[in-house]
């Protein structure tokens, strides 16, 4: 198995520290808003990456963070408050509160995206003791100081801090000690906080706790502050995975500073390689841009049922590029990924029907198709030439029941739940045959609500059908109805 392997940039041929076993830590959502598609995106890359990994015999122990404690990002800077305080404004309660409810809904979000749940979810809250432990360690090995705005990393003092990202330093003096510019008693522009003072800009933080580090502030007491965002990271990690891994995950706008940080604290910390693979997923993009919360996009899960639309269909959008291409979106773009879904489920059908009539299903594993889709998800996981191969297979004139049983096997890494689609969604009985002329007429109507964007009236009308005992099937050819069993 091969991966991208960003330190060194290059394909690497997988390792392994303790094989069948390997560790995995994926950077999680701040979790103080609804998470938007291209979050999701970033969350069923890594699960395509774990599933290939499981798919080719290795046990994956999978660590999935929630940052659950405030920090200013570059995005931040200008409004000066930290997402998590914002977001316990806008709602009127505690970032407690605001954190259990964003995870609830995350988790329900990946959970009908079919993503894997992880073996571990560690809430930075929980962790800092260690955190704390962490840096009392780069302190007393002398490669942290402190001002009287927070704990800093001292970059100067690890000669190879950029080797992840190759950049030059001079050429990225902004965003490198997020939310810390305006502080004169930094040593180097990109020293990056590894715990704040409730002080200053900080002063009325809403998350804090004491600490043992001492700050020359009048009004700070006990240390009182919060961890900087990077070293959640390295303490969860190395507390749940040990201080080497083999690989890390995350999005590609965390090369420069999250995981470059990350690295130099850990490896100083702990004197050992962080993780042995970095691998980095491309962006979903919209209209030229990143999708992405903070510029108030409403694309999410919930938003794409609201239209219609089966989280899978959503799943399946994102099988069709690799993880590290970006991907473009907009709601007509993931209609047709819907067609093809449907499409692939009717192709299953008819390949279904060709089996003898009350068989059940005892094929064999194709091998030779399988040697091929393996080859496919071993090379950097490449998921968009495993679902081609998928297609060619069904096309071959192998025997039903095998093509039926090596297709599911492959959706073991691909994740489309196309068994369960296959036995329970009975597609050649969608038709509007018999059907009461009040419902047909519901239906336009909810149709005409939907182009007209009234997800609300469209909704309604959903739930007036099933009333009256129809269900209403979203295929790639229109709306269709369904009597539903009375
Ligand atoms: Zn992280």
């Amino acid at each position: 198995m091969k991966f991208f392997n960003t330190m060194g940039r290059e394909l690497q041929e997988f390792t392994p520290i303790n094989p069948p076993k390997v560790t995995f830590y994926h950077c999680g959502p701040t979790v103080y808003w609804v998470q938007h598609l291209g979050n999701m995106r970033a969350m069923v890359m890594a699960d395509l990456v774990r599933r290939a990994l499981l798919y080719e015999g290795y046990e994956v122990e999978f660590v999935r963070n929630y940052t659950d404690v405030g920090h200013l990002t570059e995005e931040d800077i200008e409004s000066g408050e930290d997402r998590m305080a914002v977001a316990s404004k806008r709602e009127g309660i505690s970032p407690e509160a605001i954190a259990d409810k964003y995870i609830k809904i995350f988790e329900r979000d990946i959970a009908e995206l079919n993503v894997l749940p992880a073996d571990h979810k560690p809430r930075a809250t929980k962790y800092i003791e260690e955190m704390q432990a962490m840096v009392q360690t780069l302190l007393d090995k002398g490669y942290a100081y402190i001002t009287e705005q927070a704990v800093y990393f001292d970059i100067s003092k690890k000669d190879d801090y950029t080797k992840l990202s190759g950049q030059i330093l001079e050429a990225n003096r902004t965003g490198a000690g997020s939310g810390t510019v305006q502080d004169t008693q930094k040593r180097n522009p990109q020293d990056f906080a590894l715990w704040f003072f409730k002080t200053g800009e900080h002063k009325t933080a809403l998350q804090t706790w004491k600490s043992p580090f001492e700050s020359p502030a009048p009004d700070v007491k006990d240390g009182e502050g919060f961890p900087g965002w990077h070293i959640e990271c390295s303490t969860m990690s190395t507390a749940i995975l040990g201080p080497t891994i083999d690989i890390h995950m995350g999005g590609v706008e965390h090369i420069p500073v999250h995981h470059t940080n990350e690295i130099a604290q850990s490896e100083c910390a702990t004197g050992q390689v962080f993780a042995n693979y970095w691998l980095h997923n491309e962006w979903l993009v919209g209209k030229g841009r990143k999708i992405s919360k903070s510029q108030g996009d409403q694309q999410s899960v919930e938003e794409a049922k609201q239209r219609g639309f089966d989280p899978m269909d959503i799943r399946y959008l994102f099988l069709q590029s690799h993880y590290r291409s970006k991907q473009v979106f907009d709601w007509d773009i993931l209609a047709t990924a819907r067609k093809g879904r449907l499409n692939l489920l009717k192709k299953l059908e008819a390949v279904a029907r060709k089996m003898p009539e009350g068989e059940e299903l005892h094929g064999d594993l194709l091998e030779l198709w399988d040697q091929k889709f393996r080859e496919a998800i071993g090379d950097d996981v490449n998921v968009p030439k495993g679902l081609a191969i998928l297609w060619d297979m069904l096309k071959s004139d192998e025997k039903p029941e095998d093509i039926l049983t090596t297709v599911f096997e492959f959706d073991r890494v691909l994740g489309l739940r196309l068994e369960e689609y296959l036995m329970n969604a009975d597609l050649g009985d969608i038709g509007d045959d018999d059907v009461p002329e009040e419902i047909l007429t519901m239906l336009e109507q909810r149709e005409q609500a939907r182009k007209d964007k009234d997800f609300a009236l469209a909704d309604r009308l959903r739930e007036q059908i099933k009333d009256r005992g129809y269900e209403i099937i979203d295929t790639g050819e229109g709306s269709k109805l369904r009597k539903l069993d009375a």
